[in-house]
């Protein structure tokens, strides 16, 4: 197997750099200007709450490696994290578990089905198969260090906060919200239980994975978030290490394969960097050794993933060549030749 076949095969990075601070700034506000006015697309409702965002709600965020902050727009106005919550707790439980045990359990492939798909779980016997599918993060949450449920809770909302550089707090209402309608979630726990492959009160780690949803972010928080994965696992603003450097390349990975629901395979060929959205609007991408963009606005396309968000991170890639697949020869190729 291709892991066994790499182990002790030293990892070199991934190099390069974001242009100077000023051309970042300007790129930055360039995307938030080009976009504001786009209005295509629908504000979830399936959480009732989420139904009642303003969708004229535009905010645009990048971090370097090195701490520089770019702000447009509404990049601080905060909004339920959601799915993009399970990308940084599938860190934390990789973190506290290990590569190797965290995929066995959890497993990196795609379903090829719906992020909230009963049926992926029973064709694969139980098995997850994703962290980023519902049942996956499910599983992944349960792996969570703590003894209760509350504990758990508590090491999620911590890890997250580390990775923000900030106390992040959860939204009472969203969560209130979601606990009515997530009698899906619920199954999936349920499911995942009578296969054995999540140990404990499945409706409570059910709960702490509607907790982890509810916690509330801003562009600009989902920006140092993933300039932390891009930095190595060091938060480049508060200068804390919150994860290794192996954590940030195996969350990455996964996240490049799935992290834009059905359209996951389209982003990476068309803007080429990992990325992970969630259903309040919000899309958090990381370059890594670069930094990372985040972007809100509530306004969603038929896959769930926000249209503002995609179109202006999809600007940045290329105007900051953060494309992760794009290069250019080294050695000018002349007529003849290289020269
Ligand atoms: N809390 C939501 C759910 O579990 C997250 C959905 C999402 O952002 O994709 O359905």
């Amino acid at each position: 197997m291709i892991p066994t076949a790499l182990r002790g095969v030293p990892q070199e990075v991934s190099t390069g750099v974001l242009p100077g601070w000023d051309r970042v700034e300007q790129l930055v506000q360039e995307a938030h200007d080009r976009y504001r006015d786009d209005d295509s697309g629908t504000v979830a409702d399936y959480i009732p709450v989420l139904g009642a965002a303003d969708p004229t709600l535009f905010g645009l965020a990048v971090v370097d490696a090195a701490g520089g902050v770019h702000d447009a727009g509404d990049a601080l106005h905060l909004f339920s994290i959601q799915s993009i919550s399970k990308m940084f707790v599938y860190a934390l439980a990789i973190q506290a578990h290990g590569h190797e045990r965290v995929r066995d359990i959890v497993g990196v492939n795609n379903t090829g089905l719906a992020f909230n798909s009963v049926m992926a779980l029973e064709l694969n016997g139980g098995h997850p198969m994703n962290p980023m599918v519902n049942a996956g993060a499910i599983a992944t949450t349960a792996l969570m260090p703590g003894e209760t449920p509350a504990e758990k809770w508590e090491c999620i909302r911590e890890g997250l906060s580390a990775f923000a550089g900030r106390s992040l707090i959860m939204d009472g209402e969203v969560y209130r919200s979601e606990m009515q309608t997530n009698e899906r979630n619920q199954a999936l726990g349920r499911l995942l239980s009578s296969y054995e492959r999540l140990e404990g009160d499945s409706d409570a780690i059910v709960d702490v994975y509607t907790r982890q949803c509810a916690l509330n972010v801003t562009a600009h928080d989902l920006a140092v978030m993933g300039a932390t994965l891009a930095d190595g696992g060091v938060n480049p603003v508060t200068g804390e290490r919150v994860v290794s450097a192996e954590v940030c390349r195996d969350t990455l990975a996964v996240v490049a394969a799935s992290g834009l629901y059905e359209r996951s395979g389209e982003w990476l060929f068309e803007i080429g960097i990992p990325a992970k959205s969630g259903v309040a609007g919000g899309i958090v991408a990381v370059s890594p050794g670069k930094g990372a963009a985040g972007a809100f606005s509530p306004r969603l396309d038929s896959a769930g993933n926000s249209v503002r968000s995609q179109l202006a991170i999809g600007y940045l890639s290329r105007a900051l060549g953060l494309n992760l697949f794009a290069s250019a020869p080294r050695v000018a190729v002349t007529a003849e030749g290289r020269s």
